[in-house]
């Protein structure tokens, strides 16, 4: 049984490039730098890869969990995998296949160390050895997500029934509320989840642009209640991440929809990134940007039931440059003071002072613990992917003034399926 192995195998891990929808989330994660990425696919590199499935939890699409049992010299590499379109069949191991050529020095008998090392590999228990900032579970009474019911192969036709801008005007940040219905088709979604797009088009290889991923700013009974609809926030993508000019190939093909056009839809996706279900949970939201889409979704959620006496408290942490780059501003105003608790913190705003969400936070911090104290409150942080680290900062700064210990709440925040992040 523990005679060494005459041929070394791997459980080589591999992305589905079909049903990836390259929102880098998987290379971010992986703490040993296993996932790379070029123009065409998102890879893992057998050579560093050690099976640690922190990136497993976190795909929304789980085109992340596939595994193929090799021979470790014929791993496929990191520039094959660039190359497909598809993954591969399956091979057999050579002591499983009656016509493969043995090994040299293998044992390729059924019950030889080569199956049963193979065996092993397969059934080897996930080691978990990076622990994300937030939860790899839902809150535990988050409903039943459907996820991946449409795919590339099979994706469903949406038509646009309203599209318009939610920014001012005079403003640099064309953010537009999109409204897309799916007729007699069914496509149920929840709030906080996405959805991916598929543009039109070939990308500079000539292949089909792949799928950009936009989260629900609607509720699960849909933009209008009782129609088969949802809705989008789309920020125009002009300029990279460094500021260079850039046409963001997807956002310019939404914001320019008319009505009536149909738009070709896969999902929906994420499984965790979902509200509590059970009455008097309360929501703190923490978004920049377009990151406000999945707040606005579990806000309305929550205002279609005001009457209903099962709504616990919700707490909203919103930045943006001026206020009237934050989308949906005047509607958000509306809103009763003793419904939502509103903090807008604005960096450019003329004539007041820089506020940053994570500023905001500590002003509140009286208000935040003691929702944090309270096992009903969820916490949702979505938006610009630098304000991770500064919202982190900011929740352990108000718990540890209140003399609780962060590491231990937070343990308990991401153990519990309480505090979610989605940033990109
Ligand atoms: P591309 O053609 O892909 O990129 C053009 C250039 O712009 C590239 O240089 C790229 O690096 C840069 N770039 C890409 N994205 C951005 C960005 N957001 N800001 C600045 N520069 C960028 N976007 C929304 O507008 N609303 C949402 O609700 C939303 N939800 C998302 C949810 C998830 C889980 C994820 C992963 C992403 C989400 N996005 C959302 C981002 C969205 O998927 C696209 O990445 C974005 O619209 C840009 O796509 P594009 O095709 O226009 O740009």
């Amino acid at each position: 049984m523990n005679a060494p192995l005459p041929v070394d195998v791997l459980k080589q891990h591999l992305i589905d490039p079909e049903i990836c929808i390259r929102c880098n989330t998987c290379e971010e994660t992986c703490p040993v730098d296993a996932i790379t990425h070029d123009s065409n696919n998102y890879v893992v590199d057998p050579d560093i890869c050690n099976g640690c499935m922190a990136c497993v939890p976190p795909c929304p699409t789980g085109s992340i969990d596939n595994w193929r049992l090799m021979v470790r010299s014929e791993a496929y590499s990191v520039q094959e995998q660039f190359g497909w379109e598809e993954l591969p069949k399956e091979k057999a191991l050579p002591a499983a296949s009656p016509t493969s050529t043995p090994i040299e020095g293998a044992d390729t008998s059924l019950d030889s160390p080569l199956s049963q090392a193979a065996e092993t590999l397969a059934a080897a228990p996930a080691q978990a050895s990076f622990t994300p900032a937030g939860a790899s579970v839902p809150p535990w009474s988050a409903a039943h997500p459907y996820v991946n019911l449409y795919t590339h192969k099979a994706p469903m036709t949406a038509t646009v029934v309203g599209n318009y801008r939610v920014t001012g005007a005079d403003t640099e940040s064309d953010i537009h509320h999109i409204v897309l219905d799916f007729g007699e088709l069914p496509f149920p979604v929840l709030e906080g989840q996405s959805i991916g797009i598929l543009p039109p088009g070939v990308d500079a290889q000539g292949r089909p642009h792949h799928a950009r991923q936009y989260s629900l700013a609607s509720p699960r009974d849909g933009e209008r209640a009782g129609y088969n609809n949802l809705s989008l926030t789309v920020k125009r993508v002009t300029e990279d991440h460094g500021g260079a000019a850039a046409h963001g190939v997807c956002s310019n093909y939404l914001c320019d929809l008319a009505k009536n056009d149909t738009v070709q839809v896969i999902g929906p996706f994420g499984h965790t990134f979902l509200m509590p279900n059970h009455p008097r949970a309360n929501l703190i939201m923490i978004c920049t940007g377009t990151g406000s889409a999945p707040m606005r979704a579990m806000t309305e959620r929550y205002r279609r039931r005001i009457d209903s006496g099962e709504n616990g408290r919700l707490m909203l942490f919103f930045g943006a440059r001026t206020e009237r780059e934050l989308p949906y501003f005047g509607p958000l105003m509306k809103l009763p003071r003793d419904f939502i608790d509103i903090n807008l913190a604005l960096s450019r705003e003329p004539g007041q002072p820089k506020r940053y969400v994570q500023d905001l936070i500590r002003d509140r911090a009286a208000q935040v613990c003691d929702l944090l104290a309270d096992r009903n409150t969820c916490i949702y942080v979505c938006g610009l992917k630098g304000m991770e680290v500064g919202v982190l900062d900011a929740l352990r700064d108000v718990t540890m003034q209140s003399g609780q210990d962060w590491s231990i709440l937070h343990e308990v925040l991401r153990r519990e399926g309480r505090l979610h992040f989605e940033t990109y």
